[in-house]
């Protein structure tokens, strides 16, 4: 993975010590570590609980297992998003229902799930997709008035806020987030955590993480073994400890990166949001020559990702479901158009200008 290491040379100081006291010390399984970064990832979060899990997926299907959606039940999310959104609803039995994203931001809006939601809707998963909160106040308060689950998919979006402030995970029913190595707090490996205020779905979010144990030798229906591991949270809770808070990872060279775009009136630019509602996990361009633009940077040494260039639907697992191209324009749009600009934290400022300037190129040719 581009820059990991050199993020771990700069936190092996830190970061050394503590891995061998937690070889030395500490449980391997359910450790102190976990507990302790659990209690930090909450407050940070401004939730009550917080579940540490294999992954971000699984902490989307445990949570929508915790909290009772399974067979018979539809869940509303949006087609533009990375698959795992719309497997976990299928991995925990229910029905994925699909809505466009807003064609300004990308991201999923209360309208949209308005019009989708039917009599069997039981839940909304809302996406904070590229780091970019949704408009989560009014979703949440959607759910509220037609008493449907609110599930926040935040695994791209760790310290985004809400326009009141207030962080992302802390607006559903729980929010699900990963630390796949490639997200803005990222694990050595995979891992995941649930967020939560509600005490008792905690609890039971600890059974299922767990093969389902009430205690030792009483498990009282099959679930996974998914828990996140006492040395990867001892390790996430060294990269996201004072003075690094976690939407601190990266700004400066993100915000260089905009900058030097801006003004700019193509590619078009992502629609920009102040730093606390944006993360910016992923800096997305769009353009019709998108593929042309990729092939450009790539001759000058640049590489840029695409989030993501086939949409869920029309994957195998989509089409399953009965999906076909035409079902949802925008985001098959979008899937054709998109272009993640490099945006990781040690980009330098030279870097960033020589991304900058070859896009200019591109399309002053
Ligand atoms: C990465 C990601 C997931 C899945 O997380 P994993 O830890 O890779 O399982 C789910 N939803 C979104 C939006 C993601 O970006």
């Amino acid at each position: 993975m581009q820059g990991l290491a050199q993020q771990y040379r700069a936190l092996l100081g830190e970061l050394l010590p503590e891995i061998e006291r937690i070889l030395l010390e500490e449980e391997p399984i359910l450790g102190a570590s976990l507990e302790g970064f659990e209690q930090d990832f909450a407050a940070y979060v401004g939730a009550k609980e917080a579940v540490g899990v294999g992954s971000g997926t699984d902490a989307l299907v445990l949570a929508l297992r915790g909290c009772g959606i399974g067979a018979g039940h539809a869940v509303v999310t949006v087609a533009h998003t990375f698959v795992a959104t719309i497997t976990a609803i299928m991995m925990a039995g229910a029905t994925p229902i699909l809505v466009e994203p807003d064609p300004h931001t990308m991201n999923v809006a209360e309208a949209a799930i308005a019009a989708a939601i039917t009599p069997r809707t039981r839940a909304v998963i809302a996406v904070h997709l590229y780091g970019r909160s949704a408009p989560i106040a009014a979703i949440a308060e959607l759910c509220r008035q037609r008493n449907l689950v609110l599930l926040e998919d935040c695994a791209q979006a760790h310290g985004a806020c809400g326009a009141d402030g207030r962080r992302v995970g802390a607006f559903g029913h729980v929010g699900c987030f990963s630390f796949h190595p490639s997200k803005n707090l990222g694990a050595f490996g995979d891992g995941g955590i649930i967020t939560t205020s509600d005490t008792e779905l905690a609890r039971r979010l600890r059974c299922l993480r767990n093969l389902g144990k009430v205690t030792k030798y009483d498990v009282a229906e099959p679930a996974p073994n998914s828990k996140l591991d006492t040395l990867q949270a001892a390790l996430l809770r060294g990269e996201a400890a004072p003075p690094r808070p976690v939407e601190c990872r990266s700004p400066p060279t993100r915000r260089a990166l905009l900058a030097s775009l801006a003004a700019r009136r193509r590619p078009v630019l992502p629609a920009t949001s102040p730093p606390p509602e944006h993360v910016h996990h992923q800096y997305v361009v769009r353009t019709a020559r998108r593929d042309a633009l990729r092939t450009h940077l790539k001759e000058r040494g640049i590489n840029a990702g695409i989030h993501y260039p086939i949409p869920p639907h029309l994957q195998r697992v989509g089409r399953a479901l009965g999906f076909k191209r035409g079902d949802f324009p925008l985001s098959e749009t979008l899937a054709s158009t998109v272009l993640s600009l490099p945006i990781s934290p040690e980009l330098t400022a030279e870097q960033v200008d020589d991304v900058s300037h070859a896009i200019i190129d591109f399309f002053r040719a």
